[in-house]
């Protein structure tokens, strides 16, 4: 396939808003790519150019993508800065500036998609002192063969993120349309492999093979998630359940096979060279190959400390070894994914929980079964006093689902107004704060992903939280104008709030009164901020004459 091709395609999905329409497109498309073409295309539509079980990163920020184009088009890097800023949308820019380029080329070359990802998979390899020179490099290569069509789509596959509204149940709705398999048993392959681009392909290939699909050592899987619930609704719906203490750490899985160990953070990140302790306790804790999943939490002094000292610690590349000897990490295990060879995440929690027991010879985290609402009441606030964050509900019965926030795990905290939000941009700060950002501005997202603004949040920063949040940002920096600058929406906050207030100032339709940040959440996606049904929820039951109410 021609990369023109796919960017055509791009382009007329960009213009669909029907699901159905959508996913015949893409199930007319798929049969016709070749077995190393479809994988590719998979992830390309979606704005991936690794399996989503992958840390690799393509390593090409908004800066150096500027810098290319201004090459290609013989202007200065100035000029690319400008017009972005005056649009917003990268991808519209390049594709328009290489309109107008000048200093046409002599001769230019066809790209084919196999091509544009080989040089990514080149972009992304490349180490050491010369390695963003050869990144860049590969990208005038690439912006230069371009048409300016193919460029808009070049340029958001370098930031990784396509726009044109490719779900990943489209994907999988039309995996299945194409080559004739039930949904069902494309989204139990998706759970395990976690890479559509592997499970299309197994589609095209050996679609018996998709319903018995293992999950594999050192590909991380999503992480099965929880919703917010009460214990009564919970003992009412399910009777018996298991109850465990909801620890206030920082999320992990961890792999350990054939004598190697590795350890994943939510947003599977490989951790293992910042938590060598916590990888060398778990891996002394069993003989069995596993797939573990738990919280880390951080102790000092035979107490557990704050979540942030945990995200610190994760953050921090250097100085492992001091940092390591200041706290103690403890790791807490709650679930079994594989053991020895056999996926589980079928089996029932209960069976799961047994075998978990047997393999880990520590770090179990203590559970407790009942039927009884006042028996989990008093173990709630029994996990309360112990500084734990609440408990968790689990359903006996259920599997291990994936990446699904269902109702199976149930979170139960004590009611406080904080809300999950993704950074869109910031506002420069004024005297001594100058170099540094003030004001943050802040989205939800709504059902189909797309993000909302909702509030600023300045307050409850301090000076050091506020060098740490320039040096996280600096490098996210899509445009600026003036005083304002635009993100690349990759960082979530933690906020806390007075009030949710009814506005036509923001896109989502409220804003935050008095909004206040609480704290930094590396452990979470941009896709896991709060949605505008449940900032719709919250609002009702903010006032609990809500009937009144008229609906979004
Ligand atoms: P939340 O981040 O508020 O959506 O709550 C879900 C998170 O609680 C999970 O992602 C885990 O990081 C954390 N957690 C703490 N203890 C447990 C537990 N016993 N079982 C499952 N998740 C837990």
């Amino acid at each position: 396939m021609l990369f023109r091709e796919f960017a055509e395609l791009c382009d007329r999905l960009e213009t669909i808003s029907s699901r159905l329409a959508m996913i015949d497109v893409l199930s007319g498309v798929f049969p016709s790519l070749s077995e190393e073409e479809l994988p590719v295309f998979v992830r390309f539509m979606r704005g991936k150019i690794f399996p989503d079980w992958s840390s690799e990163k393509l390593g090409f920020g908004p800066g150096l993508l500027y810098e290319a184009l201004a090459y290609v088009i013989g202007k200065k890097r100035q000029v690319v800065i400008s017009a972005i800023n005056s649009s917003g949308d990268t991808g519209r820019v390049v594709e328009d500036l290489l309109e107008k380029r000048e200093q046409t080329m002599f001769f230019s070359e066809d790209l084919e998609l196999l091509e544009v990802h080989a040089r990514f998979l080149q972009m992304a390899k490349t180490s050491g002192r010369k390695s963003q020179q050869e990144r860049m490099r590969s990208a005038q290569y690439l912006l230069s063969n371009a048409s300016p069509l193919e460029g808009r789509y070049l340029s958001r596959l370098m930031l990784e993120e396509m726009r044109i509204g490719i779900g990943e149940g489209v994907v999988r709705e039309a995996v299945a349309k194409g080559f004739a398999v039930p949904v069902e048993i494309v989204e139990h392959a998706h759970q395990a492999l976690n890479d559509l681009g592997e499970v299309a392909l197994l589609a095209k290939t050996d679609p018996a093979a998709l319903a018995k699909v293992h999950i594999t050592p050192f590909r991380p899987v999503k992480m099965m998630l929880a919703q917010a619930g009460s214990i009564a609704g919970m003992v009412e719906a399910h009777g018996f359940l298991a109850a465990e203490n909801k620890y206030d750490g920082s999320r992990f899985q961890f792999h350990k096979a054939g004598g190697r160990t590795a350890i994943y953070s939510r947003r599977l990140e490989e951790m293992t060279a910042s938590l060598p302790d916590v990888v060398a306790l778990l891996s002394a804790a069993t003989d069995h190959d596993v797939i573990i999943d738990g919280e880390v939490i951080a102790m000092q002094n035979g107490k557990p400390m704050p979540f942030q000292t945990v995200l610190r610690r994760i953050r921090r590349k250097h100085g492992v070894t001091d940092a390591a000897d200041a706290i103690h990490m403890q790791p807490r295990v709650f679930d079994i994914l594989v053991c020895d060879g056999e996926t589980l995440i079928d089996r029932p929690f209960s069976e799961r929980r047994k075998i978990l027991e047997r393999v880990m010879k520590d770090f179990v985290a203590p559970q407790m079964v009942s039927d009884s609402p006042e028996e989990i009441e008093s173990y709630y606030h029994a996990a309360l006093d112990d500084g734990n964050e609440g408990i968790m509900l689990k359903v006996l019965d259920s599997p291990y689902l994936p990446g699904n926030r269902g109702k199976l795990w149930i979170k139960i905290k004590p009611e406080v107004d904080t809300i999950d939000l993704v950074v869109t941009g910031a506002e420069w700060g004024e005297g001594k704060r100058a170099k540094m950002f003030g004001s943050f501005l802040l989205a939800c997202q709504d059902e189909n992903g797309d993000l909302l603004e909702l509030s600023r949040v300045a307050t409850g920063i301090d000076d050091a939280m506020l060098a740490e949040l320039y040096e996280l940002f600096k490098d996210k920096i899509i445009a600026e104008h003036g005083k304002t600058v635009v993100f690349e929406p990759d960082v979530v906050f933690e906020v806390g709030y007075a009030e949710l207030q009814k506005s036509t100032t923001y896109a989502a339709g409220y804003a935050l009164r008095f909004p206040r940040f609480v704290r930094l959440r590396d452990d979470k996606d941009p896709s896991e901020v709060e949605t505008i049904d449940s900032l719709f929820r919250r609002y009702n039951m903010q006032n609990k004459a809500g009937i009144n109410e008229p609906g979004r």
